[in-house]
C-alpha cells in the first residue's frame, strides 16, 4: 500500500504534521522522534508529541541528515522538551558546527516558508530556524534500545548528503530512509537524490536493500507499506542506473554544456511529471549537483 497522509500508519508509528515534510514518531517506552521537517511544522510536531506522550516528550530525535528539510525544527523540539536526546552522524555534527552551513539552512527555510506563504497555503508558524548541538553521535550499525522489543539500529547511508544516516527497526521492519533512496511521484517515478556522491548513493541503497522491510518511511510525501515497500528499493536502483546514463548521454549530445544539459533534463523528466510541485529553482540547483556528480565519476574512470 502507498500512503500519502500523515496521522497513524500502525499503533506504534505515526507521521507528524504534514506528509510533505519528514518527521516520525514512535510510540514505546522511549518515544522516537525520526526527522524534524521544517520550522513552520514545529508547534505543530510538539502538540502532536504532547498528546501522544501525555505530556511527557520523547526520549529522542534521530535526525537523517541536515538539511532545512529535516531539521528545521529540531531546536524548537529541544526548547520544549528539554530531556529528548538529538542523535545523527558524527558528519552530521560537523554540518551544525560550520557558520556557513547554519546560515545556508536558516535561509533557505526562510525561504519556504515564504514560498509557502506566497502560494496562499496554510502555514501553522513562521519561526524560523534555530541552531542546536548534538547530544549522541551515532555510529554505523549503532543500536538504540527504545523498550523491552524494540530497538533501532542507524545504517549510515552516505550519498543523498555525505552525513545521511537511515533508520531501521527490525522488530517491526520498519526502515526510515531521509532521501537516501529517492522520492517517488505520483506515478510512480522515482527522483534519484545523489547531491553529494553518486557511488556513495548508488552503494548506500544496495546496503538497505538487504534488508527485510514491511514500513518505508521515505524522506517526503509517501511511506510503503507490504509488497510496494518490499519493490521499492530495487525500483530505486533501476531509476538511479537510468538517470545517470540520461545525463550522460544528454552532456554528450550538449558537448560537456551542463547549462543546456539542465535545460533537456529538466524538460524531459520533470516537467511532465503532474506533482512537480517543487520550485524550478530547488531541482535545477539539485540537478546541477548529480550532474557535477556524474562528471567527476567520469573523470575518475578517465585516469584509472
Ligand atoms: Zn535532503
Amino acid at each position: 500500500m502507498i500512503i500519502n497522509r500523515a496521522g497513524a500508519i500502525t499503533h506504534e508509528l505515526h507521521a507528524l504534521g504534514h506528509i510533505s515534510l519528514p518527521a516520525f514518531f514512535l510510540k514505546t517506552e522511549a518515544p522516537a522522534v525520526i526527522d524534524a521537517g521544517m520550522s513552520l511544522m514545529g508547534e505543530r510536531y510538539i502538540q502532536e508529541i504532547r498528546e501522544m506522550t501525555n505530556g511527557r516528550g520523547p526520549a529522542y530525535l534521530f535526525l537523517t541528515h541536515m538539511h532545512y528539510d529535516h531539521c528545521g525544527s529540531a531546536a524548537m523540539l529541544k526548547n520544549a522538551f528539554p530531556g529528548m536526546q538529538i542523535c545523527c552522524s558524527e558528519a552530521g555534527e560537523r554540518v551544525l558546527e560550520r557558520p556557513r552551513a547554519i546560515q545556508t539552512i536558516r535561509e533557505l527555510n526562510r525561504s519556504a516558508i515564504d514560498h509557502y506563504k506566497a502560494l496562499g497555503e496554510d502555514v501553522p508558524g513562521t519561526s524560523d530556524f534555530e541552531p542546536f548541538s548534538v547530544d549522541r553521535v551515532l555510529a554505523d550499525g549503532e543500536t538504540v534500545e527504545l523498550g523491552a522489543d524494540l530497538s533501532l539500529k542507524a545504517i549510515s547511508t552516505p550519498g543523498h548528503t555525505r552525513d545521511s544516516m537511515s533508520f531501521y527497526v527490525p522488530e517491526k521492519k520498519i526502515l526510515f530512509t531521509g532521501e537516501a533512496v529517492g522520492i517517488m511521484a505520483a506515478n510512480g517515478y522515482i527522483f534519484s537524490e545523489w547531491l553529494s556522491d553518486y557511488n556513495d548513493y548508488f552503494y548506500s541503497m544496495k546496503q538497505l536493500a538487504v534488508l527485510d522491510v514491511d514500513i518505508l518511511c521515505l524522506g517526503h510525501e509517501r511511506m510503503l507499506t507490504g509488497g510496494d515497500a518490499a519493490a521499492y528499493i530495487p525500483r530505486a536502483i533501476q531509476y538511479c542506473i537510468y538517470f545517470r546514463k540520461l545525463i550522460e548521454s544528454t552532456l554528450e549530445e550538449t558537448g560537456g554544456d551542463v547549462a543546456e544539459a539542465k535545460r533537456r533534463i529538466k524538460e524531459k523528466e520533470y516537467d511532465p511529471l503532474p506533482d512537480a510541485t517543487q520550485p524550478d529553482f530547488a531541482y535545477l540547483l539539485n540537478l546541477e549537483a548529480k550532474i557535477r556528480s556524474v562528471q567527476r565519476l567520469e573523470y575518475e574512470q578517465s585516469r584509472n
